[in-house]
This record gives structure tokens, sequence and C-alpha cells, in this order.
């Protein structure tokens, strides 16, 4: 009998099974982030034991040399090429922004991206080979492993096997195993290119509608129009809507020095508690649903570009729905948050230069849209770390939500929600700052902000989050200020609905067509106030 070779002076198959770990960890720890990096880890971990255990026919080891190389090599993969889209993008590989490019990227499209990264291509495939290279040969070395493992050892190894396999078994995090995660990834770029095409055909038929509107400005001279949207911002958590908290100080200064070009709408309503219908609503002057087909409906920027105006879309959302239903009808669109879904922490006040920057463009006449994540969930994700101005409580918030019977869970949400509010009342104030200080020489400005829906954080029932079933779910803020001419006071105590905005924002633009319902916008003395229909029972829309 031959004797058994002796291993390689230079590497044991343990060392290079522990090397192998360290470069496969690591490039998953530069790839992912916290728990997911730690899920990565878990899914990983039963290729390593699968390797140390003592195989001993040939034909298993070969097939183990196979498998646990090309998976391994596939994590290394999905490691290099997530930290590649983040360092450069800072994004990540699922989010709208890499997904709507990649969809939207034809193969003679590719081949410039390609050639535009010049050399940087070629080092990053060599450097990308080399790692391969180093991941085939460490692996090969390694199951070479001939020692065998003591009773306690192999009790170890399969205690450890059974609680990766654990992440096997649960949805979120099989989803990031490699193979899982990129042929999703693939599918999804397939279904977002076929739906896009038809997108680009709904957008089509928008702006042909608005140009058989045939549209006209009724002032001469620049005008700059800036909409801000939030997200998920309940009007009764705000002091300049009578709350105890002081949470928006920065709106109240400014409404009083901007008294007589101020509107607060007192009684503002969403018909919608969700982000995506409740857009589809303010888009197309409260006539089309989120799923409705196009037909003869009318969209709020095709007909502001009809008329003339060039848009802007700035936004601190990732979602690919209202980048094809609304952003993309913009001449300039610019998405800052490039992580998926709105549990993200981009903050809103990111967006303030962007502002500027469309604020100062020469364009005679425009109309900018700025969306923020506002107060949506996860609320401690939408005020820098450290500002927590309402944690002691103590207060005539807390005392009231006690005697309601809130948990004390929800009354410390109720807090965060309220911080949340407090730092998005200096970013919607400088949004409001800024469009007065770029207001066109010999001309007009006017801004405009609401949010889309409300939240229930303990008003009307001891939960938080969106609320269908409750009048706080749709109890939302909308303040008017217009440099000329002044906004009618009387409007202020005039209910107001968010799917009505298109007809206040054509005022504010002063856009004017044939087929107008002046009795929709709350400026326009023939307002007639209809009710939205929303799923509750004997709402009091005038308070
Ligand atoms: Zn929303």
């Amino acid at each position: 009998m031959r004797p058994a070779l002796p291993d390689s002076a230079a590497m044991t198959p343990a060392v290079a099974g522990a090397i192998l770990l360290t470069l496969a960890a690591s490039v998953t720890l530069t790839g992912h982030d916290g728990l997911r990096a730690a899920r990565v880890l878990a899914l990983m971990v039963p290729l390593f034991i699968w390797l140390r255990w003592p195989v001993q026919h040939p034909g298993w080891k070969a097939l183990r040399l196979v498998v646990v190389s090309s998976m391994l090599c596939l994590f290394v993969l999905d490691g290099v090429v997530r930290t590649y889209i983040q360092s450069r993008y800072q994004a990540v590989p699922e989010s709208a922004m890499v997904l709507a490019a990649l969809a939207n990227t034809s193969s003679r499209e590719a081949t410039e991206y390609a050639q535009s990264m010049g050399h940087t291509l070629w080092l990053g495939l060599l450097g990308s080979a080399v790692i391969l290279g180093v991941v085939i040969t460490l692996t090969t070395l390694s199951n070479r492993h001939r020692a065998p493992v003591g009773k306690a050892g192999r009790w170890a190894l399969i205690v450890l096997l059974v609680l990766c396999s654990v992440g096997l078994l649960s949805k979120h995090w099989r989803r990031y195993h490699p193979a899982i995660y990129w042929s999703n990834w693939a599918t999804s770029i397939t279904d977002l290119r076929s739906s896009l095409a038809n997108q680009d055909d709904e957008r089509a038929q928008l702006m042909a509608n608005a140009e058989a509107a045939q549209p006209w400005i009724t002032s001469t001279g620049p005008s700059t129009v800036v909409l801000v949207i939030t997200d998920s911002v309940n009007r009764d958590n705000m002091s300049l809507y009578g709350y105890e908290r002081e949470t928006t100080p920065e709106l109240t200064a400014f409404s009083r020095e901007e008294a007589a070009r101020w509107l607060t709408l007192s009684y503002a309503w969403s018909a919608e508690p969700g982000t995506l219908a409740s857009l589809s609503g303010i888009f197309s002057y409260g006539m089309r649903g989120q799923n409705d087909p196009v037909g003869k409906h009318h969209h709020v920027l095709a007909m502001a570009r009809a008329a003339g105006y060039r848009i802007w879309w700035m936004s601190n959302h990732d979602d690919i729905a209202i980048d094809q239903q609304h952003a993309r009808l913009a001449h300039t669109v610019e998405m800052i948050n490039r992580q998926p879904g709105r549990g993200s922490a981009s903050l809103d006040g990111e967006l303030l230069d962007c502002l500027e920057e469309a604020l100062v463009d020469p364009t005679q006449r425009k109309l900018i849209v700025v969306h923020l994540l506002g107060a949506h969930p996860d609320y401690s994700r939408r005020a820098p770390e450290g500002m927590r101005p309402f944690d002691a409580g103590n207060d005539a918030v807390e005392a009231e939500m006690v005697s309601e019977g809130r948990s004390r869970w929800v009354r410390e949400m109720r807090q965060t929600y309220d911080a949340a509010i407090r730092y998005h009342d200096g970013v919607v104030t400088q949004t409001a700052r800024l469009t007065r200080q770029h207001a066109p020489a010999n001309g007009q400005a006017a801004w405009m902000y609401l949010s889309d829906h409300g939240q229930e954080v303990g008003h009307n029932a001891n939960r938080t989050g969106h609320s269908a079933a409750t009048e706080a779910g749709y109890r939302i803020p909308a303040l008017v200020w217009r440099s000329s001419p002044s906004v009618p006071a009387e409007a202020s105590k005039r209910p107001f609905r968010a799917d009505w905005a298109g007809w206040l924002l054509a005022d504010l633009m002063n856009v004017r067509w044939d087929a107008m319902e002046r009795s929709r916008n709350v400026l326009d003395e023939t307002y007639d106030w209809e009710p939205p229909a929303l799923p509750l029972k004997d709402v009091d829309f005038h308070r």
C-alpha cells in the first residue's frame, strides 16, 4: 500500500481552509452590511463544514471539490459585485435605480458602458479571475483533508450544520444566498423590462392627452413653483396645527414672517391611506386610480409640460412604480436614495442642495417636485441619531396618551415620531426659504407642501403605522406660500383633499385649460367641497 502523500509542507489542508474561510468571509463583509452579512455568512458555513468532514471515497471528494469551489466562487463574486456597485453608485443591486438602469439598457449601451470604464474594466476582470483562482486552489488544497474528526468534533460540526441550515429554511435568509438572489434579480430585470415598455406608452399617452387639452399660461414673466410631497406626516403632530409638543417651530416662525403670503389649510385630508394610491390621485386631479388605464386622464406633470414648464423631480424615495408613473414625466430626475423601500436611512435634508441647484437654473418656468420620506416608518431613521427632543415624556401629550390607555411602546413610538417631525420641520422650512430666496426677479414664486397620507401613532388606536381604518391615517398637513398675488385667507378654513391638489397647483402655476374644474381649487371663490369616500364612519371634515 502506497503511503499517504504528506501534506504540502507550505500549506496543510487546515491552513488552506482557514485562509479560504477568511477570504470568503471578508469579501462577504465588504459586500453586505450588518445583519445581512451575518445571514450570508451563515449560508456559507455549511460548505466549510462539509469541507472539514472526513470523506475518504475519491468520487465523493471529487464531487465535493466541484460543488464547494463553485459555490464559494458564487459567494465571492457576489461580494465583489456588491462592493463595486456600492462604491460606484452607493446602491445595492436590487435598488430601483440599478434595476431600472439595467432594464433600460440596450446591448449597445452596455458595450459603451464597458468602453467608458476603460482599463478599470480589465483590471476588475483580471482581479476577479485571480480571486476565483485563489478560491479554487485553496478549496483543492483543503479538499485533501485526511485527519479524522473526533466524536465530539463530529457532534460539534453536526450541531453547527443544523444551526446554519436553519437559514436555508427561512425565506428572508435564503433569498441572500447568491444562487437564489441573482436568479431572482435576473427575473426582476426581465419583468421590469416588459412592464417598462408599457409605461413608456402610458407616458406618451399622458403627454398626448395634455397637448390635446391645449393648456396656456395666464401670467407673463418667469415663474417658479416648488411642490414638496412628504410621506406619513399627520398634521395633529405639528405645533403649527396646534400640537402641544413644539415639533414645528421653524414652520411656525416662517408662517408668521410671511403671514400675508402664507396659507395653512387647517382641514386637510388625504383620500387614500397609502403612498402609491395617494400619489395617483394627487397627480391625476383626483380622477385616476392607481391601476386605472390612462384613457383620457390628465397628469399634473404632463399638463405643466404641455403648458411650457420645465420640470424637475428630486426624491429621497427609491420606488420603481413612482419613478415610472410620475417622476419620468419630468425633464430632470434626481433620485438620491439608492436603497430600496422606505425603510432606508437616507435623510431628507440631503435633497436641499439638489433643490437649490434647480432653483438657480435660469429656465423661465420651472416646476420642481421634491419627494421626501417625511416621517415614514421606521421613524427612528427619519431624524439624525441623537435628535430625541421629546424622550422625557412627562408632558401633556404623554398624560393624554396614558389616560387613553396607550401602551408604553406606542407612547415611545410617539416620541420617536415627534422627533422625526421636528427634524422634518427644519428641512421643509428650508425648502420654503430657498424658494423665497430664489424667487425670480420680475416674476412669481410659489411653494406648496402636503403629505401623501397620515399616520396612526396612538391617536385613535393603540398601534402605529399606516392606517386605513382610523382618521389618523388621513389627517395630513397642506401649506401654501405664494409671492403674489396674496392667497385668500378664508381658504384656510375650507376643507381640503390631497387628490384635488392638482387644481390648486394649476392655479399656482397660472396654467389654465378649457375643461378645468375651478370649483375643485381650494383658492377659488367657486370652491365646492365634496368629501372623499373614506372607509370610515361619521367623519367631520371640518376638524
Ligand atoms: Zn406614503
